[in-house]
């Protein structure tokens, strides 16, 4: 449910933060906050996650998209009735109007459509300045597409520091990272053997929950992904999006404000 957001002259006199004129997203974790009036969305929660809090759950994440497989994904994950996170790069492997298409479709099948930042850069290796750069440019993108602002957002590679993580939950991110890596972008690996560390990791389901695959590789959309979603249906596990996984909010109702 959308609650209205205080007012930004509130936030700006009341708020000591890296952001002003914006609504400040409501933490689990803020204890050291907890004199700042905030507003009452996004739920997100805060720290690095990497795993769904119920064990029965599953969740099946794309990053570095939308490419040239993704719409046949897409197709696949509407046949198996499956809801999946892709977390996007406004401008990666595609940029520019080409993204909006897939961005849409994948948003209107039930899936989510997160954050990877912009560009992909490494982000210990940013100011401040320009990871929220990164972050507002990529919102803009997703919002450009679907008329959403994210809130849940994965570090390119996994790179991210503890300083980095307070910053991003301050612009309104639940920052995640994965459980399961297949390494398809490696690009060395057979469909079985991705499917071989598939099945070694979910023998303790409860700590391997939240699969990391990239949507921009051929062999992942077209090959592993059917026989993933075949195995893991198999195994009785039911397969969530971001927000169902991390019980956070998959959007916001403002972006960022530069
Ligand atoms: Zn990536």
């Amino acid at each position: 449910m959308m609650m209205p957001s205080i007012s930004s002259a509130f936030v700006f006199l009341s708020a000591c933060t890296v952001f002003v004129a914006q609504a400040l997203p409501v933490m689990d974790n803020s204890s050291k906050r907890s004199n700042i009036p905030r507003a009452s969305e996004p739920h997100i929660r805060t720290g690095l996650l990497t795993n769904c809090q119920n064990s029965r759950h599953f969740a099946l994440t794309f990053d570095d998209g939308p490419y040239e497989y993704t719409s046949a994904l897409i197709d696949l994950l509407k046949k198996e009735k499956v809801k999946a996170t892709f977390f996007i790069n406004g401008n990666n492997y595609w940029s520019g109007s080409e993204i909006n298409a897939d961005l849409k479709k994948a948003y209107r099948a039930g899936s989510e459509i997160a954050s990877h930042t912009f560009t992909h850069p490494s982000i210990p290796s940013l100011t401040d300045d320009q990871i929220k750069k990164e972050m507002y440019n990529n919102e803009q993108a997703i919002y450009k597409a679907i008329g959403k602002y994210p809130a849940v957002m994965r570090p390119p590679y996994g790179d991210v520091t503890d300083a980095n993580v307070d910053l991003l939950n301050n612009l309104g991110y639940t920052v995640v990272k994965w459980s399961i890596d297949i390494k398809d972008w490696e690009e060395v690996n057979t469909v079985s053997q991705e499917l071989a560390i598939v099945k070694d990791a979910l023998k303790d389901s409860a700590k391997h929950n939240i699969i990391l695959e990239h949507d921009v590789y051929k062999q992942t959309a077209k090959e592993f992904a059917p026989k993933l979603i075949k195995y893991v249906k198999s195994q009785g596990l039911t397969f969530v999006t971001m927000s169902e996984c991390l019980g956070v909010d998959a959007y916001k109702s403002s972006g960022i404000e530069l």
